[in-house]
């Protein structure tokens, strides 16, 4: 249960501000939680490896959940840099089952991979469903065998294109009670 129910995005290196202002209208508009973008941190190079030339997303979340982000009960990272978990080869994000931090980066999900991505309509709404995806996670939920439902587990662009922005019921009843129930879950934004 949260008090505030306020999501902090911060942008992590050159995050272009139209992608933080995407995540944070979808939080509001498909989660109905408040949403607000924080100052930008530093490109995470204490997470970088040097063999696999990708940053350590466990190394990211760790440091992130150790800093105090004030008036804000989640947080959600957004990168461009490639992320890895040890078992895989890489992730679009990463959170962990009711931690306080989640990452999404945009360095897999644009359409055509470059040095700076590009902002298409495709691509911002990977990232949006990404960390609502991630956001699910830190507040309890699991991956959903239901298909369509946002917590259903993508591993390719095609899978995640497939996934729709919302929750299926049994997610969203889930995602309500976590979230301080049906009173706060009606309010208006
Ligand atoms: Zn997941
Ligand atoms: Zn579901």
């Amino acid at each position: 249960m949260t008090r505030s129910g306020c999501i902090g995005v911060v942008p992590i290196g050159a995050i272009p501000h139209v992608v933080t202002q995407v995540i944070a209208a979808h939080i509001t508009g498909y989660l109905n939680l408040k949403a607000t973008v924080l100052k930008p941190l530093r490109n995470p190079l204490y997470a970088l490896d040097e063999r696999r030339l990708q940053f350590d997303a466990g190394t990211i979340l760790e440091t992130l959940e150790s800093r105090p982000f004030e008036r804000v009960d989640k947080i959600i990272g957004v990168l461009n840099v490639d992320l890895f978990l040890p078992i895989f080869t890489h992730v679009f994000g990463e959170a962990r089952q009711h931690g306080r931090v989640a990452l999404v980066s945009l360095a897999r999900l644009a359409e055509e991979p470059s040095e700076k991505p590009q902002l298409s309509p495709t691509t911002l709404e990977r990232v949006a469903k990404v960390a609502l995806h991630e956001l699910g996670h830190l507040y309890g939920l699991t991956h959903c065998e239901n298909d369509p439902c946002l917590m259903h587990f993508s591993g390719s662009l095609e899978e995640l294109d497939r996934t729709p922005l919302n929750l299926c019921r049994y997610c969203t009843r889930y995602f309500r009670d976590e979230t301080g129930g049906p009173d706060h879950f009606s309010e208006a934004p």
